[in-house]
């Protein structure tokens, strides 16, 4: 059967398949550690499940508007203005069937065939086949000579007359690591100027905005006072800060021409996101931060365990230290010069790791940069323990 070109040119999502192939696995019976999830293993708070089943009850189980229930917008209205002091209307707020979704109608309605989104490297997966799939072309911005920070020099290198925008992801995926407030200004600036082209547009992924360790905080354009309303495309979900990845609910806050096109697009595909999981999304919206915040400190406890264990255990597994998120992008460039043949590349050491020790990891690959594997800490701390162990045994040649 003839598969349409556009379909052929792009990948399944790695991070999903891993994610699944060990949930397969464990469903069998193998003992499978799994560094592959990109979902918090943490419960999702029960006062948000409530408020589903209470939804349903009240006989929430019909279309609502394609664009989300009015409450729903209003609450992410709010949260835009308590966060970054910026002020939506519900005219310039779309609800979608999670992050994703919300990025595939963001670059649907913005781009044209051959046009241009400057994308930092390494990225999360799903950024470069999501704008193939729009008919744009992903530019990949290689920010490891910067320990992985994009600057406003990255940005300009790659803009091109055909640049419609540039992601900034920020603790990113899958490095955890943040950009430096004075880039995220500089590039602010630049764009507000007009120099980066008349319709250039930031689209800000904050989905691990609330995942930040060490004290250090969140920083986005939009609160760079720098009036960079007209010029951002923000995109966020519940699926990370309240543990709700199944309940697909991600929204994207932008100018309002472009707002009214996602939502013709919608409204054509999903039609509006499940009814019953937008009051879960609006619970979890009202419901304050502590769930949040117990998970983040959970997170920060297992980074430094793991940034620990390697450090002292497997040398030649050196970790980028996040600062948020809750991956750990790890350099297994020395692991290539010393394990021989067998290893050439981060695929062929995910496989070896999966085979062998039956611990799954996500090679660099994927990401954009082969030196590296991705270990997610969305896993117990014996869990955690058990696998590091499994690594450092895997990695015999350091014995
Ligand atoms: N952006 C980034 C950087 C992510 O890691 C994810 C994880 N899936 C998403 C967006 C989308 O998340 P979801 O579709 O589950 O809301
Ligand atoms: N974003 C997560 C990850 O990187 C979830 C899976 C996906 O949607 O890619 O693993």
């Amino acid at each position: 059967m003839k598969i349409s070109c556009r379909a052929s040119s792009i990948k399944p999502s790695a991070t999903l398949a891993i994610t699944a192939k060990s949930k397969k696995l464990a469903s069998e019976g193998k003992d499978v550690i799994s560094f592959g999830a990109g979902e918090p293993d943490f419960d999702t708070p029960e006062y948000i499940k409530n408020a589903v089943k209470d939804a349903l009850d009240r006989g929430h189980t019909k279309y609502t508007p394609v664009s989300g229930i009015d409450e729903l917008k209003t609450a992410i209205g709010q949260k835009f203005l308590k966060d970054y002091n910026v002020r939506y209307d519900n005219n310039e707020i779309l609800v979608s069937c999670g992050g994703k979704h919300a990025l595939f109608n963001v670059f649907s309605a913005l781009l044209d065939e051959g046009e241009e989104i400057i994308v930092p490297s390494p990225y999360w997966v799903s950024y470069t086949e999501i704008i193939k799939l729009s008919g744009g072309v992903p530019v990949i911005a290689d920010t490891s000579s910067n320990r992985f920070k994009f600057t406003l020099e990255m940005l300009k290198k790659n803009l091109s007359p055909k640049s419609r925008g540039v992601i900034i992801n920020s603790p990113s995926n899958p490095t955890g690591v943040l950009m430096d407030e004075k880039d995220i200004m500089e590039i602010a600036d630049f764009v507000k100027s007009g120099k980066a082209g008349n319709d250039f547009y930031i689209i800000s992924d904050d989905i691990y905005e609330k995942i930040i360790f060490d004290g250090k905080r969140f920083f986005n354009v939009l609160m760079s006072g720098r009036d960079m309303k007209n010029h951002t495309i923000a995109v966020n979900a519940v699926s990370k800060t309240y543990s709700m990845t199944g309940f697909r609910i991600g929204y994207t806050a932008a100018p309002k021409e472009l707002i009214s096109a996602m939502n013709s697009i919608q409204s054509q595909s999903t039609s509006n996101p499940t009814t019953f999981s937008q009051y879960g999304a609006l619970a979890a919206l009202k419901g304050g931060e502590d769930f949040t915040l117990n998970m983040r400190n959970e997170f920060e406890k297992r980074r430094d365990f793991m940034v620990d264990f390697l450090g002292k255990n497997v040398k030649s597994l050196k970790p980028v230290i996040p600062d948020g998120a809750f991956y750990l992008f790890v350099d297994i460039s020395d692991v290539f010069k010393k394990s021989g043949e067998r290893i050439n590349s981060s695929s062929s050491f995910c496989d070896y790791l999966l085979e062998d020790y039956l611990v799954a990891a996500v090679p660099g690959a994927e990401f954009g940069n082969d030196n590296f594997i991705r270990l997610s800490f969305a896993a117990s701390m014996d869990m955690i323990k058990k696998g590091l162990e499994r690594i450092r045994e895997a990695i015999s040649w350091e014995k």
